[in-house]
């Protein structure tokens, strides 16, 4: 008899599971708790602007342009324009296009080039639980890592470098200091598994991100069940019962605060560690421009500001100078980041009119953005990203250990190895083999 799947959460980590099982011919059934799938992706076409109100864009990697080929979504995946490779940081009061030249122009003092000419010759490697703080300021200097990680974590995780787990939230750079010893040497010998060369680095889809929800859903058919949130995975004879149906396997692909309630009755230990995971809050403004009434040339991804500036912002995306078709003719989308791990906790004493004001004074005040926006949109996001806090590893152990002694049970969310689209898809591969051996 075929066997049977439950997948619990239909986010791109749920979704892409369901489909490879349904793919290896077992009967799959998706319990999504809200109206509709797609969990974090959420795309809004209205006014002839097309927003996305979580993820925005991806970046290419071996399994996901398995996902696009296998799902024959070639045509539909709409590269990040040139211009995107350009990425600013707001820092000493100015806005940076990160590159060599930031080394020469002064941007970056002596002391961190000195820094990063003497990296490759720093013997010390990680201790157990460093932050990326601690992992930047020892191989390369403390400018370094205001000036360019610091940035770069807040428009990853909206994230602070000083709480975030190095060997967690950066497993890639932890592994080329630990194998190679260095990050620049690692860069220069390592063989990385390399994703099709004509596919774009940076990528979404015609249409959205949902284009992608969407080409998922229709492959799993009637096997979603929307509106079904699930709140027990009872067990009787190595069958398990959720929702009503009996299911040989189970795949929990909900946020760790879901997932302690699945599990809590099992492993209290686990339960405690998924519910103390940090899920900030996080505001997006998303704001549609009059192209002219933005003087600043939008020729990059968007910037990103150091935390040292202490600017109500943690950064913009000029989305429509990456993918044009999301603004009519004539317009400019601009999405700003509000809150994170930085502020988040004072988002909810401002009003959506106070949030707009907010971003447009600093919008005007960084790139002189002059008047109102002509489309305004925000979302606010009461739990958003999963910070992989120092000591974060105990969490990954505990949810590997937990699969180990209860057969048949798996994670496969982002807050378990990776907290990336690309990473959910990379683990929703491993997940539906994993899934495949047991039921074999
Ligand atoms: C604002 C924002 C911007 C981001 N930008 C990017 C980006 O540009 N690029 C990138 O790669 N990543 C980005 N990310 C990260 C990425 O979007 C997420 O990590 C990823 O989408 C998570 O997918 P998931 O399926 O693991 O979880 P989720 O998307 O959280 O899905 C979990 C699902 O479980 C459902 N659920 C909850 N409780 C129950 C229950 N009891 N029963 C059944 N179902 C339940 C939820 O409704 C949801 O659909 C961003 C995230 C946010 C929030």
């Amino acid at each position: 008899m075929t066997k049977r799947v439950a997948v619990i959460g239909g986010g791109i980590s749920g979704l892409t599971t369901a489909y490879l099982l349904k793919k290896k011919g077992f009967d799959v059934t998706v319990c999504e708790a809200a109206d509709t799938v797609g969990g974090n992706v959420q795309t809004v076409t209205r006014d002839g602007f097309t927003i996305e109100q979580g993820p925005n864009s991806l970046l290419k990697s071996p399994r996901f342009v398995d996902l696009v080929k296998s799902l024959k979504l070639e045509d539909r995946v709409l590269a990040a324009d040139e211009s995107a490779k350009k990425r600013y940081i707001l820092a000493d009061g100015k806005l940076e296009a990160i590159g060599p030249k930031s080394f020469v122009n002064g941007f970056f003092s002596l002391k961190t080039i000195f820094g990063l000419m003497r990296e490759p010759f720093v013997r010390t490697k990680s201790p157990e639980h460093e932050s990326v703080a601690e992992f930047v300021t020892r191989r390369i200097g403390p400018e370094f890592l205001d000036k360019a990680i610091d940035p770069f974590v807040s428009g990853v995780y909206a994230g602070d470098p000083r709480n975030l787990s190095m060997r967690s939230a950066f497993p890639k750079l932890y592994e080329m200091e630990r194998d190679y010893g260095s990050l620049i040497m690692a860069t220069i010998r390592r063989k990385t598994e390399k994703a099709d060369p004509d596919f774009p680095r940076t990528f979404s889809f015609r249409g959205g991100l949902k284009t992608l929800i969407t080409a998922l859903a229709d492959e799993i058919g009637n096997g979603i069940k929307v509106a079904s949130p699930v709140s027990e995975i009872e067990e009787t004879d190595g069958k398990f019962r959720v929702n009503g149906g009996e299911f040989d396997a189970v795949v929990i692909s909900t946020p760790s605060y879901v997932a302690a309630k699945l599990i809590e009755s099992r492993d209290e230990k686990l339960g405690t560690l998924l519910a103390d995971v940090n899920y900030p809050k996080l505001a997006v403004v998303i704001l549609g421009f009059k192209t002219e009434k933005i003087p600043a040339k939008l020729d990059g991804f968007g910037f990103l500001i150091a935390s040292k500036e202490k600017r109500p912002i943690l950064g913009t995306l000029y989305h429509s100078a990456v993918f044009p078709e999301r603004a009519p003719d004539g317009y400019q989308l601009l999405v700003t980041f509000v809150g994170g791990v930085r502020s988040g906790d004072s988002l909810d004493a401002k009003t959506d009119d106070e949030l707009q004001s907010l971003v447009l004074s600093q919008l005007n005040d960084i790139l002189g953005v002059a008047g109102e926006p002509e489309f305004v949109h925000i979302k606010r996001w009461a739990k958003a990203i999963p910070q992989y806090r120092v000591g974060y590893e105990d969490v990954t152990a505990a949810c590997a250990d937990f699969e180990k002694s209860n057969p048949g049970l798996y994670f496969c969310s982002n807050f378990y190895r990776g907290i990336s689209m690309g990473d959910c898809v990379k683990n929703a591969y491993a997940t539906a083999d994993n899934v495949e051996k047991y039921l074999s």
